[in-house]
């Protein structure tokens, strides 16, 4: 087998769902919401479902859909984004992330990565023969480090992967951030992949702004967006990448053969989305507020030292003193067999030396889940 991948465990959100199942537990490891994404969508879905079209649409995704990503490119981020030049439709972020690696790195690139990262990054930059540079931010605040960002880039850069708002750190990295990253990208003529697939899922009156968005970025940068995470259906599976048309033209070459595809009634309906009003927008942030706000204040009082969380669905927590294992994996194979909550170990992001005090509840649950959870993990602490 190929030996990028002998070693690799099985993806830690898959196993912490599959133990979560064997022991009846309380599911807060994998990152999905518990209820269905807004039923107007998903009637949009199925009627296109029994009225087509249901053949292969074109193969850099359905023109209403490409239309309607670069409209919401304008409408969020005053972005012009050209709808035939500058937008591929993917089967989901992941398959985008893969698209743009395989296109982008020749074998002995170097590709700057911020650790932690999302389990998938390593692996796909292995396989695309790229040589991943980590940058470690730590807690609490996960400030990127000037120097250390600087001493990561070099004349063998191709890229840097950004996963802005960030996953599991929960951070939204800072314009002063974002304009050094731009610096380097633009004095070692690197491109940058990315994976904003958490955009609309800030908190606190922080904002989003892409990384595009800054000077001389627009020729070099891949912006990844996904409708899992926008409009609470991750099973879709219906990924988004905005580009300048040279770097598109690269990674749809890829797509083709990733994938070629993704479901058109899928599609449809996640153009409707996109489309959706303000208050839409605004809801599901809010709403995640107030469910980050209960389970850190549950965590909180049982313990846990829940570190601060300006975006996405995940609270990462330290669990020092709460005697829950030497490990941070330990600790969740405890809380998942003995108390019956599904957390995910922090280590996980990591690719070697990884911490392990620390470990990621995810939040977008029903709030009479998130009680069970923190009546589960009370009883048993
Ligand atoms: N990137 C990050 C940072 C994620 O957390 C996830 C998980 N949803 C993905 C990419 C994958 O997105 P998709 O399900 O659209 O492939
Ligand atoms: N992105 C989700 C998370 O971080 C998991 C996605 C997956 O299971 N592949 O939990």
């Amino acid at each position: 087998t190929n030996p990028v991948f002998t070693g690799i465990n099985t993806t830690v959100f898959e196993t912490m769902s599959r133990l979560a199942m064997a022991h009846g537990a309380v599911n807060l490891g994998q990152g999905f919401p518990d209820v269905d994404g807004p039923e107007d969508i998903r009637q949009v879905a199925a009627d296109a479902l029994m009225e087509g079209p249901n053949q292969y649409p074109p193969m850099l995704g359905l023109p209403d859909l490409r239309a309607a990503v670069a409209e919401a490119n304008k409408r969020f981020y005053g972005l012009d984004i050209d709808p035939n030049r500058n937008v591929l439709i993917t089967s989901g972020a992941t398959e985008a992330l893969a698209d743009s690696l395989f296109a982008l790195v020749e074998p002995g690139d170097e590709v700057v990565l911020i650790e932690p990262l999302y389990d998938c990054y390593l692996p796909l930059v292995k396989q695309a023969g790229g040589v991943p540079v980590t940058v470690r931010v730590t807690p609490p605040d996960w400030q990127l480090d000037e120097a250390a960002l600087r001493a990561a880039f070099s004349s063998k850069t191709k890229a840097i992967l950004l996963n802005n708002p960030m996953n599991p750190t929960a951070k939204v990295f800072s314009d002063a951030e974002l304009g050094l990253i731009a610096e380097l990208c633009r004095a070692h003529d690197a491109y940058a992949i990315c994976d904003e697939v958490y955009e609309h899922l800030v908190f606190d009156g922080h904002r989003h702004t892409p990384l595009m968005a800054f000077e001389g970025m627009r020729e070099r940068t891949l912006r990844i967006g996904s409708a899992g995470k926008t409009f609470s259906l991750t099973g879709w599976k219906v990924g988004y990448i905005t580009g300048p048309e040279t770097m598109l033209d690269a990674v749809s070459k890829a797509h083709q053969w990733v994938t070629f595809t993704t479901p058109p009634n899928l599609q449809k309906a996640v153009a409707y989305g996109l489309r959706k009003e303000d208050a839409y927008y605004a809801g599901l942030a809010d709403e995640l507020m107030q469910k980050r706000d209960r389970m850190a204040a549950g965590l909180q009082a049982l313990g846990f030292n829940v570190l601060p969380c300006s975006a996405t669905y995940f609270l990462t927590c330290g669990i020092d003193g709460l005697g829950l294992g030497a490990t941070d994996v330990e600790a969740c194979e405890t809380l998942v067999r003995d108390a019956g909550v599904a957390a995910v170990p922090v280590s996980a992001f990591y690719g070697s030396d990884a911490p392990t005090g620390y470990v990621r509840f995810c939040f977008c649950k029903r709030n009479e889940v998130i009680d069970e959870a923190l009546t589960r993990l009370g009883a048993f602490l």
